[in-house]
């Protein structure tokens, strides 16, 4: 799709070539080459001129994906660390694996490349979406795009009084061993809080190589100074570090809402997608495995292969999970490292994969269950389903 017209008029719009937008894309492509019905032309409308590697994505993996090519590392154990306590847990059949976004970007570039269909416009803006007639209306710095459908993977402003998971970390070397590259360390929550939940996040890749993240699942945000002392104090206090050299460092914040909003409904034949769109997890903020999957039923959607309206970004059971979570980490920050320490001491970590993965079945959901103190979590089930 060299050609500049291309951009004028087409079946679908993807606003966004970041994560979800090219899964989404990806996936268009590959239902056009296996089915007999298409999608004839869609577009991807994303303002970078260039990819470069801006983060990593790390998930469980329960089967592959389009994009395995881009996985750096693999771990099959992790574990937590809660008042001097640690519970680890291994499931080799479901590793823990990290996704390089550079490579991840430039296997989508090159896929999109060769697709017939799918164009990718890279460096052009989109605005605002307005209906005309039949047919959906993009403003874009570079010119109007008609398209009958709309998938909009745009970051949105988080509204006030989310729950948020904020986070900031360095990609460090050290001078001498340090880490177990064997083991991820998930959640440390020696650093102890009353007032959020706080817990340091270690995933190494060698003994002297690790990313370290201080994260936070509160409603303020904390300036960079303040988790860079708390990074520092981590690894002196766990690893006797005193000295590294920082290779990268990454932040983000990334929205835990309790309810999807309103604004998520969008208007008809405009599908939200993505992070700000329901998409992450909300009790975990994971949002890549939920991207792929939903990528997939979108693209299938799209193809007019299944007859309903779009795929909802999670079963409702899930959903409701979710939220009853969020509703206690947001009312019991203090009671959490004991939660996430018992789900993991006690959980099959098969079945808490699957749990935290949204691919969880009954027996799952009734080992979660079963392992959650009973009362304080029914009484946050009731609050939430009165809408507090
Ligand atoms: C540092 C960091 C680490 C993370 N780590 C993990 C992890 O380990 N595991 C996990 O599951 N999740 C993780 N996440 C959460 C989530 O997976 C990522 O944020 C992911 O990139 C979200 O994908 P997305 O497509 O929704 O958003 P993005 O990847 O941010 O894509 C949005 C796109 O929209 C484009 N855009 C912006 N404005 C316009 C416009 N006007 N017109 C058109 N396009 C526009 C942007 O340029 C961007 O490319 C992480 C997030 C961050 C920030």
């Amino acid at each position: 799709m060299h050609n500049p017209d291309a951009l004028a008029s087409v079946d679908v719009a993807i606003l966004g070539g970041g994560m979800s937008g090219l899964a989404l894309a990806c996936q268009i492509d590959r239902s056009n080459n296996c089915a007999s019905r298409r999608i004839n032309k869609a577009v991807v409308i994303e303002p970078r001129d260039k990819y470069q590697r801006d983060k990593t994505w790390c998930y469980w993996q329960r089967a592959g994906g389009l994009f395995d090519e881009a996985i750096s590392h693999s771990w099959s154990r992790w574990e937590i660390r809660s008042a001097g306590r640690v519970t680890a847990s291994a499931c080799p059949e479901m590793p823990y694996v990290r996704v390089d976004s550079g490579r991840y970007y430039q296997s989508a570039v090159e896929l999109l490349g060769s697709s017939n269909t799918v164009g990718l416009k890279l460096g052009v803006s989109a605005g605002q979406v307005s209906r005309d007639q039949q047919q959906l209306c993009v403003g874009t710095d570079r010119g109007q795009v008609r398209a009958d459908r709309v998938i909009d993977t745009r970051p949105r402003p988080i509204p006030q009084g989310t729950l948020l998971q904020h986070f900031f970390g360095w990609e460090i070397e050290t001078d001498k061993d340090v880490f177990d590259p064997t083991t991820v360390t998930l959640m440390d929550f020696s650093a102890g809080s009353e007032d959020d939940v706080h817990f340091f996040y270690v995933l190494p890749f060698s003994p002297r190589r690790a990313l370290v993240e201080t994260t936070h699942f509160s409603k303020q945000q904390l300036c960079e100074s303040q988790y860079k002392d708390e990074l520092r104090g981590y690894l002196r206090q766990r690893f006797g570090l005193s000295d590294w050299h920082i290779r990268s460092s990454e932040c983000g914040v990334l929205p835990m809402p309790k309810r999807p909003h309103a604004l998520l409904e969008g208007q008809p034949n405009v599908v939200l997608f993505g992070l700000h769109a329901d998409t992450a997890k909300p009790s975990t903020g994971y949002c890549y495995p939920h991207a792929q999957q939903q990528a997939e039923c979108i693209a299938e959607w799209l193809s007019g292969r299944t007859n309903s309206g779009p795929p909802p970004s999670r079963h409702s059971v899930a959903r409701w999970f979710d939220g009853v979570f969020v509703a206690f980490l947001e009312n019991r920050p203090a009671q959490a490292p004991e939660v996430f320490f018992r789900l993991f001491q006690r959980v099959n970590p098969a079945a808490l994969v699957r749990f935290l993965s949204d691919g969880a079945q009954l027996a799952d959901y009734l080992r979660v269950i079963w392992a959650m103190p009973k009362g304080v979590m029914m009484r946050e089930a009731l609050r939430y389903a009165l809408g507090r």
